[in-house]
C-alpha cells in the first residue's frame, strides 16, 4: 500500500493496515442505503505510537481530546476507549469487535494516548487497562466474528441494523444465529481467560486512564 500523510501524533510515517468493508461499523452509519457495498475504507497505522486513523483523513487532535475526554460530561473524569494494542485487536485484526467502539477517529495505544494528550496540553496521571466488562464483551465478539459470516452479528441484530431481508443470505444470518447462540457459551470459555490474560499482560482491551 502507498505511504500516507505522517502520524498526526508523533510525525514518523503512516502504512496501511487493514480495508473495511464501508457497510460495517458505525462511521457508516446514515450512509445511504445503495452507496457501493464494495467500497473499503482503508485503515493506516503508525508502527511508532500505535495509533491508527482511516487512510487520508485530517484529523484535528483538539477535537480527538475533546471526543474521549470525559471530566466534563457524566464527571467521572475518566477516559475509557477500546485498546488497539490490545490482545484481542490482535487476535481479531479487521474482526476486533472494539475496532469502531473508539469515540473519536483515532484507533489508540496507551502510547499514543499519552501523546495525544502531551499534544493538547492534558496531563495523564494513570493509564491502565485492567479487565472491564466492555472489554470481556469485545472478546467474545471478536471471537465470535471468526465463526459467522456477518461482524458483530449480536450486537447489529439487537441494534436493529441487521435482519434476514438485509443479511448476505438468509442462510447466512440463520447460520449466524446458530452459532451466536450455541456457540457463545463455549467461546466465553476460551475469551474470558485470554482477556484476563491481556489485562494481566497490560494488553486488555480497553484503556482506562485519568
Ligand atoms: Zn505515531
Amino acid at each position: 500500500m502507498n505511504e500516507a500523510n505522517p502520524c498526526p501524533l508523533c510525525g514518523r510515517p503512516l502504512y496501511g493496515w487493514i480495508a473495511l468493508p464501508a457497510a460495517s461499523g458505525g462511521v457508516t452509519v446514515g450512509m445511504p442505503l445503495g452507496s457501493d457495498p464494495r467500497s473499503e475504507r482503508v485503515i493506516d497505522r503508525c508502527e511508532h505510537c500505535g495509533v491508527a486513523l482511516e487512510h487520508g483523513r485530517t484529523v484535528d487532535l483538539a477535537t480527538e481530546w475533546a471526543a474521549i475526554d470525559r471530566s466534563e460530561g457524566d464527571g467521572d473524569g475518566a477516559i475509557a476507549l477500546p485498546n488497539r494494542a490490545s490482545l484481542q485487536a490482535a487476535i481479531g485484526v479487521e474482526g476486533w469487535a472494539g475496532i469502531d467502539r473508539g469515540p473519536g477517529s483515532l484507533l489508540l495505544t496507551p502510547r499514543s494516548l499519552e501523546l495525544l494528550g502531551e499534544r493538547t496540553g492534558h496531563e495523564i496521571a494513570s493509564v491502565r487497562t485492567p479487565l472491564s466488562i466492555r472489554a470481556q464483551a469485545w472478546m467474545l465478539q471478536t471471537m465470535l466474528n471468526g465463526l459467522t459470516f456477518h461482524p458483530n452479528f449480536a450486537r447489529e441484530v439487537r441494534a436493529g441494523r441487521l435482519r434476514p431481508a438485509n443479511a448476505r443470505s438468509r442462510f447466512a444470518f440463520a447460520a449466524d444465529a446458530v452459532v451466536t447462540v450455541l456457540g457463545a457459551p463455549l467461546v466465553v470459555l476460551v475469551s474470558v481467560p485470554l482477556e484476563l490474560i491481556g489485562a494481566l499482560a497490560r494488553r486488555g482491551g480497553e484503556i482506562v486512564a485519568t
